[in-house]
């Protein structure tokens, strides 16, 4: 059990846990001590362990609120670990009120969102990765991503950072014991295992990083901002890559004056595009608000892709993208991407090697090529297809171990400083143990179970 789990103060909580609104059905789910009293209240008997039966939901004064399924699953056999019963009801908000309010009055409260998760957390149903799962998989914006919670969920992710954490234990236990027997210390440390196993540990943490970064990309989405010249193509670029007619698409200049924002699938990422009002020097003010809202978009985004129209003259092409570079380099944008567009309107046009991406909105070339050079840029090396989902807490607290073992192994390389290794590796369990939920703290915890849903 974790150390949360211990002294635990069990009330029974309850929540309503479909969706608001009218369903066909709703389900009010209670979990805690008083869960067999309640069931015998509202239903006038206790229902045989997960076997579905069917009953009157009865109000204080033995009405009917509704009819439908009692489950009732006896703990620790249960999603939160405790007893649990699930009333499955008919889906109206009224009704629903009415029968959840009958269980407050017998005694449970009303859950706080996420509560269900965090008892199952605390009575070691799931560890935290796959609690923070079953929101992903409920938030899940593209099927990819559903997949992926549904991996981390079912452990794959845990799985992963438990073999490491184990070889991490394994490896400070043999420093340590290393240190307690001064007189041979040295020998140990500079055994050739010492260090092979650091490189395990390290190749392993960096694997592990690169698909939780794909993870997390499937989970939290990139924001891509568009920026250029009026006219350069923005609006059009957004639509050829959305495939939908987003934004308004004009030969007047500076027609996009606010920041539109889209949502498309990159390989099952969910990007979003950010289409910003022409960068310009401008005396109307709606503009100028544009412009200066663009940067602010640019600060949060994670690639900027600044277009230029390539039908221009050279040195209006040239000028254009310096302005540009001049504007994104006062930002602190991850990547800027330089995107010619039009290229459809050049007579003697050939694939140039500058590095640029080149495309046309227009017809559609080059497209392939943007969204291949957008994923490399996000730090998708391989598919995006296979992997468990993750979330940005996740990945710093890997990138926090992966820098505690590099720090470790240098003080071992270059002073052969067991004590510090030990003390890296330390920071290293710690770190990875933060990701299952070993070593949070309480407020973390707090903060990351308030954000799922009500009833879960
Ligand atoms: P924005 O002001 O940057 O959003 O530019 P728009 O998307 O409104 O495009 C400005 C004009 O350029 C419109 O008339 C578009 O039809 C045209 N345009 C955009 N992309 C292309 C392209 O790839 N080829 C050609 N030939 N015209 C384009």
């Amino acid at each position: 059990m974790s150390d949360q789990g211990a002294g635990y103060v069990k009330d029974t909580i309850s929540a309503i846990a479909t969706a608001p609104g009218r369903g066909g059905i709703g389900i009010v789910r209670i979990s805690g001590p008083l869960v067999a009293k309640i069931a015998e209240k509202v239903l006038g008997r206790l229902p045989q362990p997960r076997y579905a039966t069917f009953a009157n939901f009865r109000d204080d004064n033995l009405d009917a609120i509704d009819q439908g399924i009692g489950l009732y699953f006896p703990g620790p056999d249960s999603f939160t670990g405790e007893d649990v019963l699930e009333l499955q009801g008919h889906g109206g908000p009224v009704v629903l009120d009415m029968l959840l309010n009958r269980v407050v009055r017998l005694g449970a409260r009303i859950a706080e969102p996420g509560e269900f998760s965090q008892r199952a957390f605390l009575n070691d149903k799931l560890d935290l990765a796959q609690a923070e799962a079953i929101a992903d998989l409920i938030d899940s914006g593209t099927q990819l991503a559903a997949r992926g919670a549904m991996r981390s969920l079912q452990g794959q992710f845990s799985r992963r950072i438990g073999e490491l954490l184990a070889k991490v234990i394994e490896l400070r236990v043999f420093v340590e014991a290393a240190i307690d027997f001064p007189e041979e210390e040295i020998d140990f440390l500079a055994d050739n295992r010492v260090a092979s196993r650091l490189v395990d540990i390290t190749e392993q943490l960096r694997e592990i990083i690169d698909e939780a970064n794909i993870g997390t990309l499937l989970t939290e989405g990139a924001a891509v901002v568009l920026i250029g010249k009026p006219n350069a193509g923005k609006s059009s670029l957004m639509n050829a890559m959305t495939g939908r007619d987003t934004s308004i698409v004009t030969h007047i200049p500076g027609t996009t004056r606010d920041i539109v924002d889209e949502t498309l699938q990159l390989d099952g990422i969910p990007l979003k595009l950010v289409d910003t009002a022409g960068i310009r020097e401008s005396i109307d003010e709606i503009e100028t608000e544009g412009v200066r809202r663009a940067v602010m978009a640019m600060e949060q985004a994670d690639l900027v892709l600044a277009l230029v129209d390539a039908s221009q003259s050279l040195e209006k092409r040239d000028q254009d993208l310096a302005e540009l570079e001049d504007l994104c380099g006062g930002v602190k944008a991850r990547s800027m991407v330089k995107v010619f567009n039009k290229i459809d309107l050049l007579d003697d046009h050939k694939p140039s090697v500058s590095g640029l991406i080149e495309v046309s909105a227009k017809t559609g070339e080059g497209m392939d090529q943007l969204k291949s050079h957008l994923k490399y840029l996000l730090g998708v090396k391989g598919s995006t297809e296979s992997g468990f989902t993750a979330r940005s807490r996740h990945l710093s607290a890997l990138n926090r171990a992966l820098s505690a073992v590099e720090i470790g192994e240098s003080a071992l390389r270059t002073s052969q400083a067991g004590e510090l290794l030990a003390e890296e590796l330390k920071h290293c369990q710690q770190s990875l143990g933060e990701i299952t939920g070993d070593f949070s703290a309480d407020d973390l915890l707090g903060e990351i179970f308030s954000t799922f849903c009500i009833g879960k």
